[in-house]
């Protein structure tokens, strides 16, 4: 049996075993999003040395939401250095995603990029040093994807921007702070397209199959960041991609990932392979069910993880 053969037939098995009991929530909370058919589920691997393998529904797009902050974070990488970590930290919050609270008594210093205030910085800095932040992020992520018709969902950016009073709070709580330079309605019009973008899960497992390959795009070698950055950014998703949850998901699946509350997760075994998930039911850390349990059935079934 040849090495995608096997791993077809893992995917099949999990595909079935993790849709027969469906629990958890479909995030409602940004309205646009509340119509999602709660019962999709897609699942893919790309190999560093360019395997695909998906089951389910891997080929339809959704909201990638926060998975998008570890391409912001990328992105940014490629333009500043060390001096980002004076605005925002590398230590795991241990709080929902969107919480004010360390905020306050850390003086406007997020504890991490994979958190939506961490991710708001992130974006001031883009908006600060590009001249087309919407635009050229977008053709940052087509090429990590290796696809042109990647678009943000105008209406789920409209949507998030209505109802978005926490993450409102955050951004004005930092601008107090001073840890926010632009124009806030600039920033979070970044923010909220960047989290808004649809992509499937062959093409978010092919995005993320970069994390793997040490920094250089698994088609062509093309190197996009450093592995010293690379490692760095897996890092942050392995200790704050799962935000509350991040160590029970170290405990049970055991690579860096990081989840959006569109019910995507995106996992990297570093020189093996990316994973991407897809499944909208949430639990109450606003990470996806069916998409934790798939990826804790494929490290235990492969042997393999990062531990
Ligand atoms: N856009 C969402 C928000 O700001 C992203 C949150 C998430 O996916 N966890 O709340």
């Amino acid at each position: 049996m040849t090495e995608t053969t096997a791993l077809q037939d893992t995917l099949a098995s999990i595909h079935v075993a993790v849709t027969s009991d469906p629990t958890g929530e479909v995030a409602s909370y940004i309205p646009e999003m509340a119509c999602v058919n709660p019962d999709k589920f897609g699942m893919h691997v790309t190999t560093v040395g360019g395997n695909d393998v998906g089951v389910g529904n891997n080929n339809e797009r959704f909201s990638i939401q926060s998975i998008t902050k570890v391409l912001l974070l990328a992105r940014a990488k490629l333009e500043v250095g060390s001096e980002l970590k004076e605005r925002v930290g590398v230590e795991p919050s241990g709080d929902p995603f969107n919480s004010l609270v360390q905020l306050e008594y850390e003086r406007g210093i997020p504890r991490n990029p994979m958190i939506n205030a961490g991710a708001i910085v992130v974006c001031d800095v883009l908006v600060e040093l590009l001249d087309d932040p919407k635009s050229d992020y977008l053709s940052f992520v087509r090429k990590l994807a290796g696809c042109e018709t990647i678009e943000f969902d105008s209406s789920v950016a409209l949507s998030e921007l209505l109802c978005g009073y926490r993450n409102r709070a955050i951004i004005n709580l930092m601008k107090g702070f001073g840890n926010i330079r632009g124009d806030i309605d600039e920033v979070l019009d970044l923010y909220y397209h960047a989290c808004s973008i649809a992509m499937s899960c062959r093409e978010l497992a092919r995005t993320f199959s970069t994390f793997a390959n040490a920094g250089s795009l698994v088609e062509t070698g093309e190197r996009i960041l450093s592995p010293r950055r690379t490692k760095r950014i897996n890092a942050v998703m392995q200790t704050c991609g799962m935000y509350d949850e991040a160590g029970e998901f170290a405990f049970r699946v055991g690579l860096p990932a990081k989840s959006g509350v569109g019910g995507g997760i995106a996992a990297v075994d570093p020189g093996h392979y990316a994973v991407a998930v897809w499944s909208p039911r949430l639990n109450s850390k606003g990470n996806s069910v069916a998409g934790f349990r798939a990826l804790e059935l494929l490290t235990d079934q492969t042997g393999r993880s990062i531990f």
